[in-house]
């Protein structure tokens, strides 16, 4: 079996982070820096005046920063909400990726997110549902990481989930109307009171790419988005459940364990 290079970090402090009030880590979202350099991304994240910060950034070669303890809360994430969830820097650890948000993510770096959020998921236990964008979580102010952002590559490794609809999917989700399109990104995540064009749009950023290419019209529903948020849905609904019935057991298990210890004390 290949042995898997241990993480290499380079240690650049940012004074920008707080405590995570008690909140566990369930999420890991994703960014881009939206700056030319990722040496000028990591200066300003380290400025105590800009107020932002992340856990790391990995930069264009790939290298990869660490600026905030995981046990801290990095200031990434701004205003956010998905699947109930708010707060999501109290909940996450959050990466940049350098990037000016129009040219796609060189191959060493890409290899490098993956390796990096692999590690992090795998720690904390996180769901792929729970591996976010920036612009999933913010859909009406943030674009990032962007169209270019191989998500599909990353659901090849359980980061994020890559929605590939059977013909029933099609067929199911084709008499959809905006009410149904809506009602199932709030579902999937999205927050509920943002117009349907941009939760439209944020959905295509990271699961219909190509709604950004020549001929796409983003921001429109059309058969592909409407099937692969159906098969997102029907996914999610099997993991939700699988998800209740262990923490059912493991409730049952804790109960069990605390009334045999009650009964051995007598
Ligand atoms: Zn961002």
């Amino acid at each position: 079996m290949r042995k898997r290079p241990r993480l290499a970090f380079v240690e650049r402090p940012s004074p920008n982070f707080n405590e995570r009030k008690g909140h566990e880590i369930s999420f890991l979202v994703l960014h881009y820096t939206a700056m030319d350099t990722a040496e000028a991304a990591i200066q300003r994240l380290c400025d105590p005046a800009s107020q932002v910060s992340a856990h790391y950034v990995v930069a264009e070669d790939g290298t990869v920063y660490r600026l905030v303890a995981e046990d801290k809360r990095a200031w990434h994430a701004g205003i956010s909400y998905w699947d109930t969830h708010t707060d999501l820097n109290s909940r996450s650890v959050g990466i940049e990726i350098a990037n000016n948000g129009s040219s796609p993510y060189p191959e060493a770096q890409m290899q490098a997110v993956i390796d990096l959020s692999q590690d992090i998921a795998n720690r904390y236990g996180i769901r792929a549902f729970y591996v976010v964008g920036h612009s999933d979580i913010a859909p009406d102010r943030k674009q990032d990481p962007g169209h270019f952002f191989d998500w599909k590559r990353l659901s090849t490794r359980n980061l994020g989930v890559w929605p590939v609809p059977t013909m029933d999917d099609y067929r199911r989700s084709q008499l959809w109307g905006d009410l149904e399109v809506i009602q199932g990104l709030n579902k999937l995540g999205y927050r509920s009171n943002i117009t349907l064009p941009t939760l439209v749009t944020a959905f295509q950023r990271h699961y219909q790419p190509e709604a950004f290419g020549v001929g796409g019209s983003p921001g429109i529903a059309d058969a592909v988005t409407k099937a692969r948020l159906y098969c997102l849905l029907r996914r999610k609904a099997i993991g939700d459940g699988v998800r209740a019935s262990q923490a059912k057991r493991k409730n049952k298990k804790k109960n069990d364990k605390s009334k045999s210890g009650r009964k051995s004390k007598r």
